[in-house]
């Protein structure tokens, strides 16, 4: 079967992705009663019903999950003897985020002259729901049938980070069983660069207390003999880096590589908004650092305000350090690790507690099977170029509910959201040669995986 005729098909399709995205992006779809009313989620999950089932999926419907949001599924069956794939994206978003900022309308797609389509929403997550119906459109077009079972789950809450759909999938475990499960909420490397994200970092975090008085004392009739928890605070957070930055945890091992692609220093300086002149840290390329090595950042610290302070020695400080877990390590030791190394380095006998304040292990997707095999052929078709790996240094808990779920599963994360798309910020956008390149490849690896099954 030809590559081409679904190329042109995609093409032919492009015009209704747009009106369909249009359509979906004019939901303000935040999941969040306090930002916008529950009417618009409930609007985005009802067109996402209708397209899902105009697309010839069958019971496409929405189900209430336990944080109140619903999520869309629907399913449809293969040819005897193929296997299933779960389709994964999102219907709610981000809010504005600094609507000031914004330079056309936050809640319609606007087409400017370098092309791309804005709007919040264009990529995260409703370019990869369009970008679905488009790969869909095309094998029913072009193949007048699916290559494989099909089955879909429309989240909407996880911008929200409320659960709703981590806490239904073990509920509904039959619903979305499948043999593949693409989690199509990430994007190539670059603009047209084929990628897979095949891991994803986890993430511990503990809060430390340091005491020494019963109650704060001037400083200028105790300071210099009483012992000042600010201080005792500083020595002990300085251990978690070393003179290079690199993040300094015993008994954590930290040097480990990427072996997949490239992030390009200077292009990280652009991404994190680095000034000129100020260095990156940690002896590792960026790729290392991101996604192969443990880092420590220090995300809060109690004291009193510049503003509000007087001359006194504090009776305790609290500061939350937070340390993200590269792939194959696990979170719960690596908080223990982290609890002994700052206990270790409390001085003054000064009282100290340590609290868990929440970890979530880091998720390895796949690297090899059937699945694999089939999208890594169908990205490369698509874009006529080798695949990329890459990681992602946040992490994504429902990745990891997939794989406990269901153990034997392929699990894959790509997508429309490269990072021009600047998700999550004012001025989201897409560039619709991506939803096409990617629907290109996912149709292709719908049908490689269902011929694949065929031949065995
Ligand atoms: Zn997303």
């Amino acid at each position: 079967m030809s590559t081409d005729a679904l190329r042109s098909a995609i093409d032919g399709l492009m015009g209704q992705a747009k009106s369909d995205l249009g359509e979906l992006v004019a939901f303000r779809s935040v999941a969040d009663p306090q930002q916008q009313p529950p009417e618009q989620c409930e609007a985005a999950a009802d067109w996402v019903v209708r397209a899902f089932s105009e697309v010839g999926l069958q019971d496409v419907a929405k189900s209430r999950t336990p944080d109140g949001s619903d999520c869309v599924h629907g399913h449809a069956p293969g040819p005897e003897g193929t296997p299933t794939v779960l389709l994964y994206c999102h219907y709610d978003v981000q809010p504005p985020l600094g609507e000031d900022e914004w330079q056309s309308p936050v809640w319609e797609l606007t087409e400017k002259p370098d092309g791309r389509w804005y709007g919040r929403g264009t990529a995260d997550c409703k370019g990869n729901v369009i970008m679905h119906l488009t790969a869909l459109r095309a094998l029913r077009q072009v193949d007048g049938s699916f290559p494989c079972g099909i089955k879909l789950i429309v989240e909407g809450s996880e911008e929200q980070g409320t659960g709703g759909l981590e806490a239904f999938v073990p509920e509904n475990v039959e619903l979305l069983r499948a043999d593949t499960i693409c989690v199509v909420d990430a994007g190539n490397s670059a603009l047209g660069v084929p990628t897979l994200t095949t891991s994803l970092r986890g993430m511990t975090a503990v809060d430390v207390t340091l005491t020494g008085l019963e109650s704060a004392m001037h400083s200028g009739m105790f300071g210099g003999a009483a012992p000042d928890p600010v201080a005792a605070m500083v020595q002990v957070l300085a251990s978690l880096h070393d003179a290079a930055g690199n993040t300094t945890i015993d008994g954590l091992d930290n040097t480990g590589t990427w072996s997949g692609v490239d992030y390009p220093a200077d292009r990280f300086r652009a991404d994190a908004t680095v000034l000129d002149g100020v260095d990156l840290i940690g002896g590792g390329s960026v790729s290392d650092e991101l996604w192969a090595r443990f880092a420590a950042t220090v995300v809060g610290i109690d004291v009193p305000s510049v503003a509000n302070s007087v001359n006194a020695i504090q009776a305790s400080c609290r500061a939350r350090v937070s340390l993200r877990v590269p792939p194959g390590q696990d979170a719960a030791a690596a908080t223990d690790a982290l609890i002994e190394h700052l206990r270790k380095r409390v001085p003054w006998n000064l009282r100290a507690t340590f609290e868990k304040a929440g970890s979530g292990e880091p998720f390895q997707g796949a690297l090899a099977g059937p699945g694999f095999d089939a999208l890594k052929a169908g990205l490369e078709e698509s874009y006529g170029r080798e695949m990329v790996t890459e990681g992602q240094g946040g992490s994504i808990p429902l990745c990891n509910v997939f794989q406990q779920t269901y153990p034997d599963a392929e699990i894959m994360l790509y997508g429309v959201e490269e990072p021009a798309c600047l998700i999550h910020a004012p001025n989201e956008s897409v560039d619709p040669r991506e939803i096409a390149g990617i629907a290109l490849a996912e149709a292709l690896f719908l049908r490689n995986y269902g011929a694949a099954a065929g031949k065995a």
